[in-house]
């Protein structure tokens, strides 16, 4: 088992996941598109391209990046990624289309804030799509992409309208008023205006949840979705789904695990940036009482931090709520089938993990 380059036939999905930070790869007849960004740790590049080295693949084969939203642990590194893909268009939601947004990416810098290295990066990939005179393709609700080279479509599941446009009232009110103190942007949450994608393959479906969260609100997040995929493609199910929002109960929707998805491979990456990391334990039972696998790219058990003497993390420990030390591990999975073929080939790597049916593998996680 190691990492190669897939052959012309493959269909190959390869879901990389730190502990803060996740990055798909999808391949089909040496084409490749490549959805959201993540930095390898130790050489701090963006992963598809080290992947890329490691496989002997060029970067100049992407046809299509996607930046689902605009958090860093989805986003980073992929002005540099689209930097080294010259022949890549580049998708994001189409909430950040509004002029507001644009005032506030553009103020960003001025006014750093923990959403400001996201904004950082949409400002390099929008300096770089000028420079290739190459627009920002909108990413929503019912848009499609085809790729008859790559055989394969690719429809985009959210934001709907409704999210759109609160969107971009919220954003509207973030922008800073002459004399007036900025803070940062807090009220509107990216993981709503996230695209999540649905991609078909020769009869078979995929879909990448992105961060995007189960609301209420009629129209929004997960609801929207199941109509849309009970109007467009009511037979269909995905047999891989790459878990929205690290598995959190706010990304769950009980109908879309029941009606769009096969049960077949579900894919969840960590999330450590917080005092529970995500998934939960009974995220984890609750997603593999829904699949028949449950693989996710790393544990959700932070390193402790090291270099510190004890008495300073007592200290630490005594100001804040939690100390330990950040998305320390990575690990990626590996799908792969061709065209005759009816079982998924699945590997993994590094500190990959899949869930036993007892749990007993899961057990030093919490
Ligand atoms: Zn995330």
């Amino acid at each position: 088992m190691k990492l190669n380059l897939p052959n012309l036939d493959q269909f190959e999905v390869v879901v990389f996941g730190r502990q803060i930070g996740e990055c798909i790869l999808i391949h089909s007849k040496s084409k490749w598109i490549i959805i959201d960004s993540a930095l390898e740790r130790l050489t701090k590049r963006p992963f598809p391209l080290a992947y890329f080295e490691s496989i002997g693949a060029s970067p100049s084969d992407i046809q299509l990046i996607i930046a689902t939203h605009w958090h860093d642990d989805h986003i980073k590194g992929i002005s540099d990624l689209l930097g080294n893909a010259e022949n890549a268009q580049f998708l994001t939601t189409r909430c950040i289309f509004d002029k507001p947004f644009y005032r506030l990416a553009l103020h960003a810098k001025k006014y750093s804030g923990p959403s400001g290295s996201g904004l950082d990066e949409f400002r390099e990939v929008a300096k770089i799509l000028e420079q290739r005179n190459q627009p920002f393709l909108q990413g929503a609700e019912g848009i499609v992409k085809r790729f008859p080279s790559l055989d394969l479509e690719l429809t985009c599941l959210s934001p709907s309208n409704f999210a759109c446009q609160r969107a971009s009232a919220e954003i509207a009110n973030l922008i800073p008023i002459e004399g007036c103190r900025f803070n940062r942007v807090k009220s509107v949450s990216p993981n709503d205006m996230s695209v999540a994608t649905w991609i078909s393959w020769n009869g078979r479906n995929i879909c990448l949840g992105a961060d995007l969260e189960n609301i209420s609100k009629a129209g929004e997040g997960w609801n929207a979705v199941c109509s849309f995929l009970k109007s467009q493609a009511p037979n269909e199910k995905a047999e891989i789904l790459k878990v929205p929002h690290h598995g959190s109960i706010t990304g769950w929707n009980d109908t879309f695990w029941k009606d769009h998805f096969s049960s077949d491979f579900a894919v969840v990456t960590a999330y450590t940036r917080q005092s529970e990391p995500l998934p939960k334990r009974e995220d984890v039972e609750r997603m593999a009482s829904y699949s028949k696998r449950l693989i996710a790219t790393t544990d959700p058990k932070p390193s402790k931090l090291r270099g510190f003497e004890n008495s300073t993390l007592r200290q630490l420990k005594d100001i804040t709520n939690w100390v330990h030390d950040l998305g320390q591990k990575e690990g990626l999975v590996r799908f792969r089938i061709s065209s005759n073929e009816t079982e998924w080939q699945v590997d993994k790597w590094q500190n990959c993990v899949e869930v036993s049916k007892d749990f007993g593998n899961i057990k030093d996680w919490y």
